[in-house]
């Protein structure tokens, strides 16, 4: 999907402004020479950036709008080191507002739904942009925030709420405790809107049945206005994304190189009209691919897929990029082996390998089993591991899905 002229016009004006500002990325632009971007190859020459930078324009070095035109800040809390503060003008709140509405929209949730709020409220973007996206369309919201299941529960029952805004994990929650308390006739929840992050098909199929709901995927980050620029429609054919207020690329997240659609790699954001703080080629560390071809649904705009993982956990094995959700996903198709498994990576006679070890029951014939992962594996991604089939039970038991992956090849040195 290349940059359109249109688009190409709005990253120009974006330019203009940040250089005018002498705002932090203004400032990078003017040291690199750049004034404007005339074709779409330019435009993939345009340096990066990164939230690392982000952190060094602390406090308000990204505000490119005149300071009377700033109406609000929000901040995105890094694990380490210091946050990072993005300004909003008056038309950024509205633009994001706007987004939210039509991510409401397509996912079929009209003025006539009462939509409960229960991520945070605050510096972080999550509460307010579900809570302006719903004013926006004109639906009523129940603004909870997060925890207190006792309350949420009461005014899910009381209010009626018919569409759930969440976490999955809180999601999952509430299914539980529902069903528990043996309350789920008296709950009117139709819809779930889920702040996108990697979560299983199997959480996904547990909550939604659990519920008897329909789940649609939010996307967004805190640096591009937060959640709101995209989501799924009822097709869930991956999420439609809002290319009129920001363009969006997949890069091989090692050679930076840009992949064509349908390839598998980190999403990098361009906003087209944000004033407060505009980001051109933003690197979210975000892996996804964008999904070619048109919708069902008959949206004109792009989709991509659901959120795959972090470019953090990236392997590279014989020249491949690998990431674990992918080979969770395959193993997570075959019904005759348990949720446990362990991934070793190793470097063997010059070679890179990767032994997956599966649990089955008695039943099934390992070898068998084996075979057939690895095929898999090898037509899915493009390599064939080593399968080792194990009795259930055999596997270390451990609440963290790092500590599935070992990566062997860096211990020899
Ligand atoms: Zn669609």
């Amino acid at each position: 999907m290349k940059i359109s002229q249109h688009q190409l016009d709005l990253v120009n004006d974006r330019i203009r402004a940040l250089t005018a500002s002498g705002s932090f990325y203004g400032k990078k632009l003017e040291a690199a020479g750049i004034t404007s971007v005339a074709t779409p190859e330019d435009f993939e020459k345009l340096p990066f950036s990164e939230k690392n930078d982000l952190r060094d324009a602390y406090p308000l070095g990204l505000m490119t709008a005149p300071e009377e035109e700033i109406v609000r800040i929000h901040s995105s809390s890094g694990t380490t080191g210091k946050p990072v503060i993005i300004p909003y003008t008056q038309k950024d709140v509205d633009d994001w507002a706007i987004m939210f509405a039509r991510c409401y929209e397509t996912a079929g949730i009209t003025k006539k739904d009462r939509i409960q709020i229960t991520p945070g409220y605050g510096l972080w973007t999550a509460g307010i942009g579900f809570q302006n996206g719903c004013e926006r369309l004109g639906a009523m919201a129940v603004p909870m925030g997060p925890g207190n299941t006792d309350k949420q529960l009461q005014m899910m029952q009381d209010m009626e709420t018919t569409v759930i805004c969440s976490t999955s994990s809180y999601a999952l929650l509430l299914a539980e405790e529902i069903a528990k308390r043996g309350i789920k006739d008296k709950i009117h929840l139709k819809k779930g809107v889920i702040g996108s992050e990697r979560w299983s098909k199997k959480m996904r199929e547990r909550i939604s049945t659990e519920l008897g709901i329909e789940l649609y995927d939010i996307y967004g980050l805190t640096e591009i206005y937060g959640p709101g620029i995209g989501i799924n429609c009822k097709y869930d054919t991956g999420m439609h994304y809002w290319d009129d207020y920001i363009y969006l690329e997949i890069i091989d997240p090692v050679t930076g190189k840009v992949l064509p659609d349908g390839e598998m790699g980190e999403i990098v954001i361009t906003t087209l009209v944000k004033e407060g703080a505009p980001l051109i080629r933003y690197r979210t560390h975000d892996l996804s691919r964008i999904i070619p071809g048109k919708c069902e649904c008959g949206r004109e705009y792009p989709r991509i897929d659901v959120i795959m993982g972090r470019t953090d956990d990236m392997m590279k094995i014989k020249g491949v990029n690998v990431f674990p959700s992918q080979i969770e996903e395959i193993l997570g198709s075959f019904t005759e082996i348990s949720s446990e498994y362990q991934i070793r990576i190793s470097h063997l006679d010059g070679k890179d390998t990767m032994r997956i070890y599966v649990e089955t029951s008695g039943s099934y014939d390992f070898e068998d089993v084996a075979r057939r992962i690895a095929e898999k594996v090898k037509s899915r991604i493009g390599f064939t591991p080593i399968v080792k089939v194990v009795e259930i039970g055999v596997l270390p038991r451990s609440m963290k899905k790092t500590a599935r992956v070992i990566d062997e090849r860096y211990d020899e040195n």
